[in-house]
């Protein structure tokens, strides 16, 4: 391997590996649950379709019914299944989920 080859051999595998990093360490951190002290205080269900919308009244109507962390401006995306949001920093969401901070 030439000294070129080499070097974006290296600078692939350093972009790589990082990259592998974050998803694994997004993968580890806890998946927020709805008995969490800020899960209650925000109305976050780990299922959209089950908020009680008499009491959130937010996510009531046809507007609130679009209304699901992958809609949210806040929600950054891991996979298909999971993400962060900085209302519960450190924990994942479910992209099904719904919160009171939901954001057009
Ligand atoms: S703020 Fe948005 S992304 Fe975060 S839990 Fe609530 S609806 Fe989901």
């Amino acid at each position: 391997m030439n000294k070129l080859n080499r070097r974006n051999f290296l600078k692939t595998t350093a972009v790589a590996g990082s990259g592998l990093l974050i998803a694994r360490f997004s993968h580890a951190q806890e998946i927020v649950t709805e008995d969490d002290g800020t899960a209650v205080a925000m109305g976050y269900a780990a299922d959209h379709s089950t908020v009680d919308t008499a009491k959130w009244t937010k996510k009531a109507g046809p507007d609130g019914a679009k209304q699901q962390c992958t809609t949210c401006t806040l929600y950054q995306k891991i996979d298909d299944e999971y993400g962060l949001c900085p209302i519960f920093a450190g924990k994942r969401v479910h992209a099904s989920g719904w919160c009171n901070g939901w954001v057009a």
